[in-house]
């Protein structure tokens, strides 16, 4: 596995190592403190292409002033170790200072689907998401890049960005990886107190809820946001939100085109999950 930190010797390590414009690029970024989340991103990619490219760069543009960006979890050693037994061909590690200069050219989430539900409780957050994504999706050209449902808005903002700049890569969406008690796999559960990790397992027992009644055709999303609520109380919610997968808030749960999302704070910790109906 070559490891490169620098943008432009990556572009030139890319352009040796493809050669033919035939092989198949596959690419996963990621923000480091890898699990079995990213992993799981890591095999599907290794599955379908002929070179596999990860990124591990925290992306200091989606954090917002006060929010965790100085500690959030690092494990570097243990990351590169991952990416080699996962069989990555380059691992891009950038430095911040390379991926950004002073006066920045910016990409703008859309007003509407970028500032409802994590965008209300992270007004700016996708600029940044979107900007780094632009600029890792120019640096590598991948044919197909991965990205997990547990993230839904952020795949369904990549997606629309893709679409609307008319850019010929492949988003290929991943299944969310959990633990055997439901908890949806984050590099920010590494936050929680083992009490706090009890208390969490509000948000996936929440949304298995939602996913009983939609199965005795309780459809009504009213109600079925009223049982989760009740379900992940006394956590502080930030949202519970019913949408088609355009992120539109629907009144009635279609099979094949919802999601259903939480965001709730356990302790000082903002976690997400989700289902897709
Ligand atoms: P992050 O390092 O948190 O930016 O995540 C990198 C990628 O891994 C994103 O596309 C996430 O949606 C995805 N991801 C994070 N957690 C999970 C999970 N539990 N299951 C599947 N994908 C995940």
């Amino acid at each position: 596995m070559k490891i490169i930190s620098s943008p432009l010797e990556l572009k030139e390590y890319l352009k040796t190592l493809c050669g033919d414009p035939e092989k198949k690029v596959g690419f996963v970024p990621t923000m480091g403190a890898l699990h079995e989340g990213h992993i799981s991103l890591i095999k599907k990619a290794r599955g379908e292409n002929e070179v596999l490219v990860v990124s591990i760069f925290l992306n200091p543009t989606q954090f917002l002033a006060g929010e965790d960006l100085d500690k959030y979890p690092r494990r570097d050693e243990a990351d590169k170790k991952i990416c080699e037994l996962g069989g990555v061909d380059v691992l891009f590690f950038p430095h911040a200072k390379d991926m950004y200069g002073e006066d920045e050219v910016s990409l703008l989430a859309p007003k509407v689907r970028g500032y409802v539900l994590e965008g209300t409780s992270r007004p700016g957050h996708f600029n940044g998401v979107l900007t780094v994504i632009m600029k890792l999706l120019h640096l590598v050209n991948p044919h197909k890049a991965y990205f997990g449902k547990k993230d839904a808005q952020q795949l369904n903002l990549i997606q629309l960005m893709v679409k609307q700049m008319f850019m010929d890569v492949i988003v290929v969406p991943v299944d969310t990886v959990r633990e055997k008690d439901g908890l949806a796999l984050s590099s920010r559960n590494a936050y929680l107190s083992s009490q706090e990790r009890q208390e969490a397992l509000k948000i996936s027992a929440s949304l298995y809820l939602a996913g009983k009644m939609v199965s005795k055709n309780v459809l009504t999303t009213k109600e079925i946001v009223h049982a989760m609520r009740e379900t992940l109380a006394p956590l502080e919610i930030s949202y519970v939100a019913i949408v088609n997968r355009d992120f539109e808030y629907i009144e009635k749960v279609e099979i094949g085109n919802s999601i259903i999302l939480v965001e709730a704070k356990v302790g000082t910790t903002r976690l997400l999950d989700n289902i897709w109906l």
